[in-house]
């Protein structure tokens, strides 16, 4: 005879077995034991709280960061013939009422909140005096500082522990470290702190590939999106204005795109967001803001168009990929400039713990992307999981190694750089100083006079921008704390010494000609400025201009631009420091700038469970 849970899960739900981990999940919630349960995107964790649920006594309280969630969840369950319900700050006194009413009177099964309203002392009471099956704490990392996502208001979470002592908490979530988990059921303040269960975070249904970006990488995601055609997928870009010129660059080659991103107006994302659910789009060019809300399980890519912040992230990005566990495909396009990017938005945050701890991350994300071992074991070993190397499922694993290049001689002549020009200067300067550019900074400063100026003249600024990654790879050179200038380290000796080869993967160091004449006609910045951000100054710059009818450059030139992209100030005082910015241009147009350089800002640093 069928034990009354696999009854539930036939009847109810339609599933004829339980998923790997999620019986042994429901056990220990049915026996009333704290539990936190870690499994995969698409592992199948609502089912977890739900089904025990219907097994027990009162109503389960679901503690879950995202309205949109919830309202789909709500959706689910009321379509299975079990009533639920939320509580929501967005909802009209009448409805909290009649909501609240349905609870005092049994009718409801499960009731979602946010983290916030379990903080307030009315609705506590509220529900102690309810009939409470347990409470389950969705993304759970939420709740730990070393997580990437943290909120204060999951930290109070604490507090059930205390105000209802003898009714279990469920946690779940898909991405927790070791030390992440032991977070969780301390601050939750668990009864029982071994009951942890650890599902694989290997995803081993994703072929994942990490490639040098080249220009834009808009040529190399048409490349990808032709082998494509006809499936949905995810383009995460780093700026607003990026989905939207991606989009529209994707929309002329015939593609049904769209953007996506938190400065959309309520109606604009709402009908995105619909258009991609109801398949009448495929694909979605979007900022991190788009995704949590999302759980349709058949996204077939998801395409990384820079480095993200956290691996934590980037695993729960590509993790929208394949829920269904059909095969999916992600990539990551990454160059050194999204570090610097990034670096400087940390940097820009005043608290030193948060500052070392994202430094810490992003690091290890640059690690990642750059490396030449297998992804999926190296995205397990940051989870704290040891597996074997994939051997088809990543382009590490696929790719030969013998198709690579020694490029000893030319890493050579790059630290040389870096040591003559004193290990001060950052990626652009010293490949300046390699093709011999003419800048005044090189001027100012007699490069132009050293032994190694133009002695790179024959690669193209692409090919020793991938010569540089791959000496930071391998840890021959350093940015400096500061992330500032390149430093040397001891290997770079034995380098110098030709007791140590370099070699680079041919398929990212032969550039095509197009991208390599381009970069030799462009004029060479001389800061690592992010080019979307210098887009979105120009595009103000023009509208300024426009407005007050005065030369674009007579407004800020296009260096000033440049340096505004590369410092990224936050007040008035950075701004001013900024060469070609005075107290009258600050005054005419500081302000107007500052905002815009915080609205990029703030979509690279959103917490994307907003
Ligand atoms: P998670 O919250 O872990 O990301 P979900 O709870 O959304 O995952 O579940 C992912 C998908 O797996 C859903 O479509 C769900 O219906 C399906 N699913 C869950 N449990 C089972 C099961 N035991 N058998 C088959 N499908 C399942
Ligand atoms: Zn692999």
């Amino acid at each position: 005879m069928l034990s009354r849970k696999q009854q539930v899960l036939q009847e109810v739900f339609g599933f004829g077995s339980f998923r790997p981990l999620q019986d042994q999940a429901v056990d220990k919630i049915l026996a009333g034991e704290d539990v936190l349960l870690i499994l995969s995107t698409g592992g199948g964790k609502s089912l977890c709280y739900q089904l025990p649920a219907l097994l027990m006594d009162g109503v389960l309280v679901v503690v879950s960061p995202l309205l949109a969630l919830m309202q789909d969840q709500i959706l689910g369950l009321e379509s299975k013939g079990i009533s639920a319900a939320m509580l929501s700050s967005m909802q009209s006194m009448e409805e909290i009422r009649a909501t609240e009413d349905a609870l005092r009177n049994q009718e409801i099964k499960v009731l979602f909140v946010a983290p916030e309203r379990l903080n307030n002392d009315y609705f506590l009471s509220f529900l102690q005096s309810l009939n409470i099956a347990f409470f389950a704490v969705d993304e759970a990392h939420c709740v730990s500082e070393w997580g990437h996502e943290f909120r204060a208001d999951y930290r109070k979470l604490g507090l059930l522990k205390i105000r209802f002592p003898d009714i279990s908490i469920a946690a779940f979530t898909a991405t927790a470290t070791q030390q992440v988990e032991k977070d969780i059921v301390a601050q939750l303040n668990f009864k029982q702190r071994g009951n942890i269960i650890r599902g694989t975070v290997l995803r081993d249904n994703l072929y994942i590939s990490a490639v040098v970006r080249q220009e834009n990488g808009y040529q190399q995601v048409l490349n990808f999106l032709e082998k494509r055609t006809n499936e949905q997928g995810i383009i995460y870009v780093q700026s607003r204005v990026k989905t939207e010129s991606l989009a529209k660059f994707l929309q002329e080659k015939g593609f049904q795109a769209q953007a996506y991103h938190a400065g959309l107006s309520p109606e604009k994302r709402k009908s995105a967001f619909n258009n991609f659910v109801g398949e009448k789009t495929n694909i979605m060019v979007a900022t991190i803001a788009f995704g949590m809300g999302i759980d349709k399980s058949d996204i077939r890519f998801v395409i990384h168009t820079s480095i993200p912040k956290t691996i934590e992230s980037y695993y729960q990005e590509i993790g929208r990929a394949g829920r269904d566990g059909l095969s999916s495909e992600v990539l990551l396009l990454y160059g050194t400039s999204d570090i610097g990017v990034l670096s400087r938005f940390i940097d820009a945050v005043d608290n030193e713990d948060y500052r070392q701890l994202a430094f810490q991350k992003l690091n290890t994300v640059k690690q990642y992307a750059f490396s030449e071992s297998c992804r999926h074991q190296a995205l397990s070993r940051y989870f704290d999981e040891d597996v074997e190397p994939c051997k088809t499922m990543c382009d590490n694993c696929n790719e030969p190694d013998t198709k690579r290049k020694d490029i000893t001689e030319l890493a050579q002549k790059f630290i040389s750089t870096v040591y003559r020009t004193e290990q001060r200067f950052g990626q652009n300067y010293i490949i300046d100083v390699l093709r011999g550019a003419k800048t005044q900074k090189i001027l100012n400063n007699n490069h132009d006079k050293l032994s190694v100026y133009g002695i790179g003249q024959n690669l193209s600024k692409i090919q020793w921008k991938m010569i540089g990654d791959r000496l930071l790879e391998l840890e021959i050179i350093q940015v400096s704390d500061e992330f500032r200038g390149l430093i040397l380290t001891d290997k770079a000796r034995s380098v110098l010494k030709s007791e140590e080869k370099v070699d680079i993967r041919a398929i990212n160091f032969n550039v095509s000609k197009k991208s390599a004449s381009i970069a030799k006609k462009s004029t060479l910045p001389e800061y690592d400025f992010d080019e979307v951000i210098f887009e979105s100054l120009r595009a103000l710059r023009l509208e300024i201009a426009m407005e007050t009818k005065m030369p674009a450059y007579v407004i800020f030139d296009n260096k000033t631009l440049q340096a505004m992209a590369y410092l990224l100030p936050t007040d008035k005082e950075k701004f001013l420091q900024i060469n070609g910015v005075g107290e009258v241009k600050y005054k005419k147009y500081g302000e107007q700038f500052l905002a815009l350089i915080n609205t990029l800002r703030a979509d690279d640093f959103q917490d994307p469970t907003h």
